[in-house]
């Protein structure tokens, strides 16, 4: 997807602070952090959000959301954190590839 602003911090097109990257997936700070620690994990493959998931994700989003503790702890949250998944334009989704906000520290936004 040429004109995806992930798939360009995927491809290296545009920086980013990357914390964690495997074969399936990245994470990286997000630009504009709501929390002490922001943190966004995208899939390597396009997907648009979760609407568009299909059986054959199954075992991405599962290894993805396996791996989001452990890069929480090495960011130093140990007490636990947030995570976010904004569906849609009435989900408040601004960036059309699906991503988990990883969130937490001081100034959580929400749900408090
Ligand atoms: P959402 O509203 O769930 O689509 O969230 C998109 C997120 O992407 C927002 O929290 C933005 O701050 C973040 N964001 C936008 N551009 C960048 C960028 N170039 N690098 C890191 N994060 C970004
Ligand atoms: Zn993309």
């Amino acid at each position: 997807m040429s004109d995806c602003l992930f798939c360009k911090i995927l491809a290296d097109e545009i920086p980013s602070d990357r914390v964690y990257e495997d074969e399936q997936m990245i994470v990286f700070k997000d630009i504009n952090p709501k929390a002490e620690v922001h943190l966004l994990a995208i899939p390597r493959e396009h997907i648009v959000s979760l609407t568009e998931l299909e059986p054959q994700h199954d075992a991405l989003l599962g290894h993805m959301l396996r791996q989001l503790p452990k890069i929480a702890r090495q960011q130093g949250l140990d007490e636990g954190f947030r995570t976010i998944i904004n569906t849609g334009e009435g989900g408040g989704q601004i960036v059309f590839h699906l991503h988990i906000h990883l969130m937490g520290g001081r100034n959580m936004p929400g749900f408090e």
